[in-house]
């Protein structure tokens, strides 16, 4: 029997006053439901923002070593449950199993990480002007984070936000994406049973423009972070900012890999490929654009090509690139291939649905390679969200760099290439707030800054690491004479 889930609201499993469900189904297999989730309403939502600013003051007042102490807990008891949320990321979000057991322990370690970071807080001393004067600034909490996150990492993203609010003294109220939001609730569950006081972390599921919406607009919260596309994210940025809130929006990217004429074809077609193609297109960090010197693309196109056309597609236990996430990204997806088709690039590998007992039921899509695109295209400018990459030709490294930046999108970018002064240059000029020098666009570290630039972001605040913790606190400068 398929499992129906409550919201978690003031530490309690609570149902929707909707008295309404909604399905989540399985990309891999569309007619199994997976789970049955709260299709919740603004109500919901708004009796979730007050049981956080209820636990508030409480909760900012505990040592940061006990709240440390609860990330910890929480970070084991998931460490215990990997292969169930494993399975879980798996059945809802369609991503190959390693990539999806890789996810499930970024969680885990981002939760271990804050853990530490949460005793750490506290400020700093400043020497005064005048004796007999404590000089000295505090990090207080913000206040209640309304946190808004998408399905393509749907427990990476909600916990890289969720640990260091909680860590600084937050207390929360989240809305996971619709498509994937069992993990959350596993998360929630996780932290319930590890001692965190009722009210400090509140889950709600429902739709974006309603619980999302509730979350933004409503008093009780003090800052919002959003991570999803661009387009719903400049409208949430201009909502909270109207409302006079605190916000971060992570955005969509067209993100380059750019093989100088140093490269090696191979070597560089395995970093677009992997960047391409890993998670089924579906990183906003994904690479989608190969800008190739006319000197190696020849020989770069063979070798990409022969890569996507021997990955093996199919359900993400037992293979290696799964589904697309849902009907409409798949539809996204091939759309953008009848666009390119049109617009005179050339398909040179896949292009459609693969065929195949193991592929006939779920939103499969073929590894697709597009040559001859020029910049101005729309599939050379647009986010597809889907395993397409586009290959550009350049007659030298100056021109490279221009179509690196002829984007309105700048999240993560890379280039390849044996010149030291290139690369150089390329970390210098590249407009985008990851930048790689000979490795794919994707993957992070956890304790190092991450945002984009341009259309990809707010560019307010930057989630992870130390920085992670800025947008959730707030100093307070001390003058104590004596
Ligand atoms: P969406 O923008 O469609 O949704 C993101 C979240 O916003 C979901 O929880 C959604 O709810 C919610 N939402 C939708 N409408 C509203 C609204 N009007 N008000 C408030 N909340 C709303 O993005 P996707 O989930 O499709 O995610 C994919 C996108 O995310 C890609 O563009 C990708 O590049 C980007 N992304 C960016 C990252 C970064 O760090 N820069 C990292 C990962 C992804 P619901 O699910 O119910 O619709």
């Amino acid at each position: 029997m398929t499992e129906t889930r409550a919201n978690y609201v003031n530490g309690e499993w609570v149902s929707s006053e909707t008295g309404e469900t909604i399905d989540v189904e399985n990309p891999a297999n569309p007619s199994e439901v997976v789970a049955r989730y709260q299709q919740s309403s603004a109500a919901d939502a708004a009796e979730a923002v007050d049981a956080a600013v209820d636990a508030q003051d409480d909760w900012a007042t505990t040592p940061g070593p006990e709240r440390g102490r609860i990330l910890r807990e929480a970070g084991t008891i998931l460490q215990e449950r990997k292969e169930e949320l494993t399975d879980s990321l798996v059945a809802e979000e369609g991503k190959a199993r390693p990539e999806a057991a890789g996810e499930v322990q970024r969680a885990i370690d981002i939760f271990h990480y804050f853990a530490v970071k949460a005793a750490d807080l506290g400020g700093t001393t400043k020497s005064p002007s005048v004796r007999r004067k404590n000089l000295y600034i505090r990090q207080e909490p913000v206040g209640v984070a309304a946190l808004v996150t998408p399905w393509n990492y749907p427990i990476a993203i909600p916990v890289w936000k969720l640990a260091p609010a909680l860590a600084a003294g937050n207390t929360v109220v989240l809305k996971p994406a619709s498509q994937a939001p069992g993990v959350v609730l596993d998360v929630a569950e996780a932290l319930d049973e590890a001692g965190l006081p009722d009210g400090v972390l509140n889950v709600v599921t429902g739709p974006g423009s309603t619980v999302g919406n509730e979350f933004i607009e409503n008093e009780g919260t003090d800052a919002v972070s959003f991570t999803g596309s661009s387009h719903v994210g400049e409208m949430v940025y201009e909502q909270a900012t109207d409302a006079g809130k605190r916000v971060q929006t992570e955005l969509g990217g067209k993100n380059p890999t750019l093989v100088t004429d140093s490269a090696d074809p191979a070597e560089a077609a395995d970093i677009v490929a992997t960047g391409a193609f890993g998670t089924t297109g579906q990183s906003c960090t994904g690479c989608s654009r190969a800008i190739v010197h006319e000197d190696v693309y020849d020989d770069f196109v063979a070798e990409l090509v022969d890569r996507a056309e021997s990955i093996d597609v199919g359900p993400g236990n037992d293979h290696e690139m799964g589904p697309q996430a849902s009907e409409s990204e798949l539809e996204g997806t091939l759309d953008y291939i009848e666009i390119a088709k049109d617009e005179g690039a050339t398909l040179a590998a896949g292009g459609g649905r693969p065929e195949g007992e193991a592929v006939e039921e779920g939103y499969y899509v073929e590894p697709t390679v597009f040559t001859d695109v020029e910049s101005d295209m729309r599939i050379a400018q647009e986010e597809v969200f889907g395993p397409v990459v586009a290959v550009l030709k350049v007659s030298d490294f100056e021109e490279g760099l221009t179509v690196t930046n002829d984007v309105d999108y700048g999240l993560s970018a890379s280039v390849v290439t044996d010149d030291h002064t290139e690369a150089n240059r390329f970390v210098d000029e590249a407009e985008a707030g990851v930048v790689k020098v000979n490795e794919k666009t994707t993957g992070l570290e956890l304790h190092v800054p991450f945002g984009g630039f341009k259309r990809s972001s707010s560019e307010t605040w930057r989630e992870q690491g130390d920085a992670g913790l800025d947008f959730y606190t707030i100093e307070k400068t001390v003058y104590d004479n004596y």
